[in-house]
């Protein structure tokens, strides 16, 4: 089977950049793409799309993909004092701790979630759930069923079940500390191990496994290094998320007795398949107390990739300070939705801004920097230089997004009309190894409407389960006042 992709603008990878392509056509055959240039001037296929005033650019990779419903409309925006309700209580850890969903609603909001990626022009994700809502974290069964889903819908993924020895709580008098359990968390890098197995035994071209703990200061020192172990016999990726937090390093520092970076240094975990998700508070960060400057060089030479959730870290008030400054130290840089919406169009006009705002200066990151970490960043911390371009030889992972919507308004540079003027909603065709998986905005198979309305549903229940692990037991209303007082 071949296809010939027909658009207005192509995303074309030439001699080791993107460069822009007017009336450009890209035939695929099979799983790869055979040919990007000029249209009518590719091999015959035979079927030919006209995708008309598009910009046609490699799928998105995304690598802190959301694979909850939401969680930023809840928790970005309270106090410090309303924000504490949001954790567990210590009391609920201990005692208390319950799943807010079955196996099977688990199952559905993953896959809610793969549909939404899919939606917003995501092609290759590593998924993130939120484990506030489960007993602990994930299991093997999660991760097999997510994966059945990403292989139905046709989502490449990076997958495995998350782990963690520890859980973030609030005490009784409202300091927050960990709530440790060792045997949840050996059980759980056991549950992770198997799944690797399971994953190199079914070989699948969508599907591949991944190390997947929760985050730094939730792991004990044993279960940091077993992870470091397996990923090296088993020539896996790992994604943990540190250097996210003051408090996480506050927590790794009266823990380890070393800063978040040193930990992942001695416990053998940073190499060239680490990637840290959100990597904000290195050494060097105003708001860090380190006299220092070492972190970036670090990253940098030990090969480690940053995962960059622009729009979710913007709405936590937090940023990378500064994404030119990682990127000229040589760190890898791809990005991350997190959470709701998971739009990296958003994400990356949001990167582009905030990163004007840090430098007082216009030019401080460009939209091409950062498509470019949303695609070829994303294929380098994957290490696969087949992702993220579109040029004879790579896998037929592509996207596109129109540009002929009057409420865009005019169209100048695509790109920069595309991430300035409109957002990943735009994505109306999808293809990933060479599988149509989205065409005219429609995933086949998919009822987006009766998916909604079960996440509706789901979602309530799953706000409605914070006042119960509250410490101070503070009713739903109260956590989440309205942005208005609500009357009638
Ligand atoms: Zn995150």
């Amino acid at each position: 089977m071949s296809t010939t992709l027909r658009a207005d603008h192509v995303l074309a990878h030439v001699a080791g950049e993107h460069v822009l392509l007017a009336d450009g056509e890209v035939v695929v055959e099979g799983q790869r793409i055979v040919f990007v240039g000029p249209r009518g001037a590719g091999p015959a296929a035979v079927e030919t799309i006209e995708l008309g005033p598009s910009l046609l650019v490699p799928g998105f990779i995304d690598l802190d993909a959301l694979t909850d419903i939401d969680h930023t409309l809840l928790d970005s925006w309270q106090s410090p004092e309303l924000g504490l309700g949001l954790q567990w209580s210590r009391d609920y850890a201990e005692h208390r701790r319950r799943a807010v969903f079955d196996a099977e609603e688990r199952a559905f909001i993953r896959e809610y979630g793969f549909i939404q990626l899919l939606r917003h022009g995501v092609t290759t994700a590593m998924p993130i759930a939120s484990e506030v809502h489960s007993d602990w974290a994930e299991t093997y069964q999660d991760a097999v069923a997510m994966a059945e889903t990403a292989e139905g819908l046709g989502l490449r993924v990076y997958l495995g079940p998350s782990y963690r020895s520890g859980v973030n709580v609030v005490d009784d008098d409202g300091t927050r500390s960990l709530y440790w359990n060792e045997k949840l968390g050996i059980e759980g890098f056991e549950d992770a191990a198997r799944f690797l197995r399971w994953a190199a035994e079914r070989d699948s071209d969508l599907v591949r496994g991944a190390l997947l703990p929760c985050r730094i200061e939730t792991l004990s020192e044993d279960l940091l290094r077993r992870t470091a172990a397996l990923a090296a016999e088993s020539g896996v990726l790992v994604r943990l998320h540190a250097l996210q937090g003051l408090l996480e390093r506050d927590l790794v520092l009266a823990r380890f007795g070393a800063p978040p970076i040193s930990v992942l240094e001695r416990t053998g975990l940073l190499g060239p398949n680490l990637l840290i998700p959100h990597g904000i508070y290195v050494d060097s960060h105003p708001r860090v107390d380190a006299d220092t400057d070492d972190d970036v060089a670090m990253l940098a030479s030990a090969g480690v990739a940053i995962v960059h959730c622009p729009l979710t870290s913007a709405r936590h008030s937090s940023a990378l300070d500064s994404f030119e400054r990682y990127r000229a130290a040589g760190v890898t840089l791809c990005l991350g939705t997190d959470s709701y919406p998971p739009d990296l169009v958003r994400g990356i006009d949001t990167g582009v801004t905030v990163a004007k705002i840090l430098a007082h200066r216009a030019d401080a990151a460009t939209y091409a920097d950062y498509l470019s970490a949303a695609t070829l960043g994303g294929a380098t911390a994957l290490g696969r230089p087949d992702l993220g371009r579109l040029e004879a030889g790579a896998t037929a992972d592509l996207v596109a997004f129109h540009l002929g919507d009057p409420l865009d308004g005019v169209l100048d540079d695509p790109v920069r009309t595309l991430c300035m003027n409109s957002t990943a909603r735009a994505a109306t065709f999808s293809m990933i190894g060479g599988r149509i998986v989205m065409r005219d905005s429609r995933i086949p198979g998919v009822d987006l409407a009766a998916v909604a309305e079960r996440a509706q549903a789901l979602f309530d229940r799953m706000r409605a389960a914070y006042a119960e692990r509250d410490y101070l037991g503070r009713a739903t209303e109260d956590l989440f006042p309205p942005s208005f007082p609500r009357v009638g």
